[in-house]
């Protein structure tokens, strides 16, 4: 088995890593052939690895010293096309008294804050200003948690369709509760008993049936009973889930929105999660950094300071963070931009990897799996012809049996060029360099294209490393 440790890693180490990529899978087939457990790192737990080597960290529970206070609700809205999503988050907003005396018009900055009075009291809830379950899947898929409670919208003359399912079904996924807006109830043929009778099937059963779910019927045109269905939502809230979060704390969140503005530059809403963000902050938010220049609320005013479950337009970003980027207020301006270019120089290795889908350890391990014959495709470049002969002579003498074959597809004399290139992507062949140097763009093109170039300028040299790499190519004896 020595020898085939030695094989398999040179494998590795010789033709995988350098310019490969290979799937979890083939590195622990590869781990159980060696008889090592093989540990894969997520890129969640490469970017905590990230954060802790600067002493910060992301998310997580709360310390026992840490202090928390309720936080608002933060509601998506769901449903079927037509059913009347986009018509009630306008009358939501609508209903904001308060917010709109004081700042005017709500813009769209992706999502809002209103009030609702529960008993007397003032509750704020916040609203995801983009309707749907694209958003909210999107958000969920980049690890971002950022809505509490569903409001799935079923227009009462429609009843239940397909998109109502998907996301209910999004919603369940999500451990998300649900309240039911049973909407359209001006419109002749509405029957929001149906409503309630079809969703009973999928375990949502109103309250009134005895289940728990809330179902609120309302008409989001005519802005009947908006108050009715805020109410629902903080009760949920309060019956369901302890929302609490500090607010002591520096800043964290998610970036729902963001965009190239021509007079500001790049502005991102982010949702704060926990703590308190304040103009002047330091913030990273996924590969985009900079430092709190000026913050503004949905109805275009400044703030000086947001907190928890609080959406805020941020300027001073450097560039534009995507939807679903978790943000988090750094010590310094130096640390947000280690943290963005660490997390930019990685996404480039990884795009890198993608596109170098050629010869990997998984398609030949999956090639020798199947009994295939595998061969190893090379075009050697020297920097006179003697040398490219010898070359080729003693490769082809390399003498490894006939399960794996070495063929070389083309050879010359000069440096490597972009054409060489071309043809090794186009057959999947590495190219050997001999005393000589890449022209042009051919290094940047290889690349891009996911092409190995190995340089010599001892021929035993790579013929040692070309008869490894077939050795690696032979099935295992065992
Ligand atoms: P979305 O696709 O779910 O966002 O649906 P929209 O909000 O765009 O509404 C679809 C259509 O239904 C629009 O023509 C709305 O004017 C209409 N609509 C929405 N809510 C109501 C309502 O409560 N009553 C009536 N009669 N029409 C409504």
């Amino acid at each position: 088995p020595g020898a085939l440790v030695q094989v398999v890693f040179t494998q590795l180490g010789e033709m995988v890593t350098a310019t490969q990529s290979c799937t979890d899978e083939t590195l622990q087939l590869l781990g159980v052939t060696l008889g090592y457990e093989v540990q894969i790192v997520s890129p969640e737990d490469e970017d905590k690895e990230l954060l802790e080597s600067f002493d910060l960290s992301f998310g997580g529970e709360y310390g026992d010293d840490v202090e928390l206070a309720i936080r608002p609700p933060v509601v998506t809205v769901m449903g079927h096309v037509d059913h009347g999503k986009t018509k009630l988050l306008d009358a939501i907003r609508s209903t904001d008294v308060v917010g709109g005396e004081a700042g005017g018009i709500t813009q769209h900055i992706g999502a809002y804050q209103v009030r609702a009075t529960v008993d007397g009291d003032e509750r704020p809830i916040t609203f995801i200003d983009t309707p749907g379950h694209e958003t909210f899947t999107a958000m969920r898929a980049r690890g971002a948690q950022v809505t509490d409670i569903v409001v799935l919208v079923v227009a009462a003359d429609d009843g239940v369709k397909p998109q109502t399912i998907e996301a209910l079904n999004h919603a369940q996924a999500a451990n998300v509760p649900v309240v039911v807006a049973v909407n359209k109830v001006d419109k002749e043929g509405a029957d929001p008993a149906k409503v309630r009778g079809q969703l009973t099937e999928y375990g949502l059963v109103a309250e009134e049936y005895g289940g728990d779910t809330m179902f609120v019927d309302v008409s989001a045109r005519n802005r009947t009973n908006i108050d009715g269905l805020l109410e629902a939502i903080v009760l949920t809230a309060d019956a369901s889930l302890d929302l609490r979060a500090p607010t002591g704390t520096e800043a964290q969140g998610v970036a729902i929105e963001g965009r190239l503005d021509r007079g500001r530059g790049p502005v991102a809403t982010v949702l704060v999660q926990r703590g308190t963000l304040r103009v002047g902050d330091s913030v990273v938010a996924g590969e985009a950094f900079g430092r709190v220049r000026a913050m503004l609320d949905e109805h275009g005013g400044q703030v000086t300071e947001a907190g928890p479950a609080r959406p805020v337009q941020v300027l001073g970003f450097t560039s534009v963070p995507d939807a679903g980027d978790n943000f988090l207020v750094v010590p310094e301006d130096r640390v947000a931009r280690q943290i963005a270019e660490r997390r930019q120089a990685r996404e480039r290795n990884a795009e890198l990897a993608l596109s170098r889908g050629r010869p990997t350890l998984e398609t030949i391990l999956e090639r020798m799996k199947e009994g295939e014959k595998t061969q190893l495709n090379l075009i050697l470049k020297g920097d006179v012809s003697g040398s490219v002969e010898a070359l080729e002579d003693a490769l082809l003498k390399i003498d490894v049996g006939d399960e794996v074959g070495l063929r070389i597809i083309d050879r010359g004399v000069g440096a490597i060029t972009e054409t060489n290139v071309m043809l090794a992507s186009a057959s999947d062949a590495i190219i050997i360099g001999f005393n000589v140097r890449p022209q042009g763009k051919a290094t940047e093109l290889a690349d891009r294209e996911g092409v190995e170039v190995r340089y010599y300028s001892v021929i035993y040299q790579a013929i040692e490393d070309i008869e490894n790499a077939l050795k690696g190519m032979l099935k295992p004896v065992y």
